[in-house]
């Protein structure tokens, strides 16, 4: 059995803009000799499992500072040691748009780094890519240059996928993005989005954003707060506009709206299940979610509804989870407690784990340019 962790990410911090949680701080930790040297320190005397918050920011640190993606893709695959034939999504992110200063190093350089890695014959089956895409980059100044953009990742280098994140500062139903739509629907190229409130999200100057193309009644446009004003662009009635336009469009809403939405059954939670249920090629993953375990009973409902349960994908959110839990303990706490209803409900063992890891990731990821 192939098992599919369908949303990870190995970008390092030098990729990350310097003001990107609202204080200067990346710029310092991708450079600063003694945050490398404190990590360094803690990964010597770390045992095999961690458990006190100081050790988990420091594993976080330890990953995200490593300098190169394939250093902490390394980590990422350390993990999975023991499970046979693993497969990960890597999703990339260009935050050079979000309103947070530069990065020392540019989206294009994080390209290139990636595709040098995946060139390597051992990670060609391993690492599945998917570009990341913002509209507004200034190269892009039609929607048919951003679609040649991508399409030519895709032809030259074997990307798998897309991925996008709308809190940025765009909405998904963007004019730029129908030509990309267009051909992505027509080869079957699943897109991944950020679908969960956060911590990273438009920074920049709210009163100077374009109103919506779409809008709908949940958009609060006159709200003046960047942390508020990110749900106008992560909203999932969002997609219903998307999917008007694209139906057979295949899309990944990442991290199920999140645990907060899933435990109090909210409406960004209702709104993606709807969404799953009444259009085809429609998913959703369980990354960073799954750390609250509040979520795994719902989860393992959801997985074992019809029209639903099919389009569950199993992520993690590596390495971006590690600050909340450590990548083995929550896979680990997700997978047993999955096969513990699964056999109270006298089903097959890891019968629910199995569809959303090895099954489902299968459609999801078959495209004209690449087949699982
Ligand atoms: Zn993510």
């Amino acid at each position: 059995m192939i098992y599919y962790n369908c949303h990870t990410h190995i970008f390092s911090a030098q990729y990350v803009p310097n003001n990107v949680v609202g204080v200067p701080i990346m710029n310092v930790l991708a450079t600063d000799p003694i945050s490398s040297r404190v990590t360094k320190f803690f990964s010597k005397v770390r045992y095999r499992k961690i458990n006190s918050s100081v050790e988990r920011v420091a594993r976080f640190a330890e990953i995200g500072l490593g300098t190169r993606q394939e250093v902490i893709f390394n980590y990422l695959e350390d993990y999975y040691k023991g499970w046979g034939d693993v497969r990960f999504v890597v999703l990339m992110m260009d935050m050079e748009q979000m309103g947070a200063g530069n990065p020392l190093s540019n989206y294009r350089t994080q390209v290139e780094e990636l595709v040098k890695l995946r060139a390597r014959g051992t990670y060609k089956d391993k690492l599945l890519p998917f570009l990341f895409v913002d509209p507004r980059k200034a190269e892009f100044s039609t929607g048919e240059k951003l679609r040649d953009w991508v399409k030519m990742h895709f032809e030259e280098y074997g990307f798998v996928g897309i991925k996008m994140y709308p809190a940025l500062g765009y909405y998904p139903f963007d004019e730029k993005l129908d030509a990309l739509y267009a051909w992505a629907q027509e080869k079957f190229i699943p897109i991944t989005y950020h679908c969960i409130e956060g911590v990273i999200y438009y920074r920049g100057d709210v009163k100077s954003l374009r109103p919506p193309r779409f809008p709908n009644s949940k958009h609060n446009l006159t709200e003046t707060k960047n942390e508020r004003y990110q749900r106008n662009f992560t909203e999932p009635e969002n997609y219903f506009d998307v999917l008007k336009m694209f139906p057979e469009l295949k899309i990944n809403l990442g991290h199920f709206a999140g645990e907060d939405e899933i435990k109090k059954n909210g409406p960004w939670y209702q709104t993606v299940k709807k969404l799953i249920a009444e259009h085809e090629n429609v998913y959703a993953d369980v990354s960073f979610t799954l750390n609250d375990t509040g979520t795994h009973e719902q989860i393992h409902r959801d997985i074992n509804t019809k029209g639903i349960g099919e389009k569950i994908l199993f992520g993690t959110d590596y390495y971006v989870v590690e600050k909340n839990k450590d990548e083995a303990m929550l896979r680990d706490e997700l997978r047993n407690k999955l096969n513990e209803l699964d056999v109270a409900a006298g089903a097959a063992k890891d019968s629910s784990f199995n569809q959303i890891a090895a099954y489902n990731p299968i459609p999801f990821l078959t495209s004209a340019y690449y087949r699982p």
